[in-house]
């Protein structure tokens, strides 16, 4: 039976992708958002798109008013491991972030949202459990006591616990993803704000044959990687399961960052070299210490499977060749 929907943050990478197929499978959905999809049309991907900041509670207010079956909390300051591992937006990243949820929660409890989706991030874990970059544990229940890398984990948590508490006090049926990296067409890819994925492939498509492109960090610190197509698989499939704790979303197919820098060098066909750059040299370069994050961090996928009953599915190879041919395209506009 189609659905009323909203997708608040759906003007970015995830929410676009998930209005679009919300809307595909013949549902009513609104997107909000602080600014246009860059893009998708809005006939595109949804049925009414509205411009609105979500850290001012009147707003939140009036765009969750309509009696809405469900409702996908993507809205956040967010970015790639510049914008949040540098310590230069903390300020920004968490008060921005905690304002809108508080004000989500609330507004999705007065106007009796049926079910609330919420995500948060594999940076909810604790560093001292990341440090081996073949053996990280991400398991759910690993996330306390808490001790995230970043600012970004340690709001991710809090509001985690604040739409857990509003389940707890006001009876809001919420699902809590923890997503591990994900990745696709249609998101970030220049600027300061695009995640690993698009950053390497875009240097190598952009680096001309016989050149080298730089990784940041040694390149031995690994992480796992999820195509968006499985991702919305894996929302829906923890949309209709009956738990409401936080889940892991995220391929576990651990990768090292230099491995993945060459899948990308391999999918442009060139001749390219990697050059790793860290500790001093790269700080004297750019001004603030290399943000590599966690050592190691990679998705642990029991507790989806025990209550969905399904599994997720991630090609790492064929996603990054779908995501290369799409910012080939991009890099080829904007010349
Ligand atoms: P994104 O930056 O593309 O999308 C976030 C959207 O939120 C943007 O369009 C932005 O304009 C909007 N937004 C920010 N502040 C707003 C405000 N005050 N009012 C209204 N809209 C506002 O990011 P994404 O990669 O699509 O991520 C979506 C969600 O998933 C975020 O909450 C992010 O923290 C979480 N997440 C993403 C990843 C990932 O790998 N992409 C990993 C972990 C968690």
């Amino acid at each position: 039976m189609p659905k009323r929907v909203a997708v608040l943050g759906g003007g970015g990478f995830i929410g676009g992708h998930l209005a679009k197929r919300l809307k595909s499978q013949g549902n009513w959905v609104r997107v909000v958002d602080i600014k246009f999809h860059s893009y998708f049309e809005k006939d595109e991907f949804c049925d009414e798109f509205l411009i609105g900041d979500l850290a001012d509670p009147a707003t939140a207010s009036e765009v969750l008013s309509g009696s809405f079956d469900e409702v996908y909390q993507l809205a956040a300051d967010m970015g790639g491991a510049e914008y949040l591992f540098s310590g230069l937006n903390d300020a920004n990243v968490m008060s921005s972030s905690a304002l809108i949820n508080i004000h989500v929660v609330k507004a999705a409890v007065k106007h009796g949202v049926k079910k609330l989706f919420f995500s948060s991030s594999a940076c909810v874990y604790p560093e001292f459990n990341q440090m081996d970059p073949l053996n990280p544990n991400c398991e759910e229940d690993s996330a306390y006591p808490a001790q995230p890398d970043s600012e970004y984990g340690w709001e991710k948590l809090f509001s985690e616990r604040l739409y857990l508490a509003f389940r707890k006090n006001y009876g809001l049926n919420v699902r809590i993803a923890r997503f591990h990296n994900i990745f696709g067409p249609f998101g970030t890819w220049s600027g300061g704000k695009e995640k690993a994925p698009a950053a390497m492939l875009r240097k190598a498509i952009e680096c001309e044959e016989g050149g080298e492109i730089e990784v940041w960090g040694d390149g031995s610190q690994t992480r796992s990687f999820l195509f968006i197509e499985d991702c919305l698989l894996a929302i829906e499939a923890l949309m209709e399961a009956d738990f409401s704790d936080p889940v892991n979303i995220g391929s576990e197919n651990l990768i090292s960052i230099n491995s993945m820098a060459e899948i990308a060098v391999q999918i442009s066909g060139k001749n390219i070299g990697i050059k790793n750059l860290c500790g001093q040299e790269f700080e004297t370069k750019y001004g603030f210490p290399c943000p590599i994050g966690v050592m190691g961090r990679n998705s642990h996928n029991k507790l989806f499977e025990e209550k969905t009953g399904s599994k997720i599915q991630s090609d790492l190879e064929s996603g990054l060749k779908e995501t290369y041919q799409w910012i080939k395209s991009q890099s080829e506009q904007s010349k």
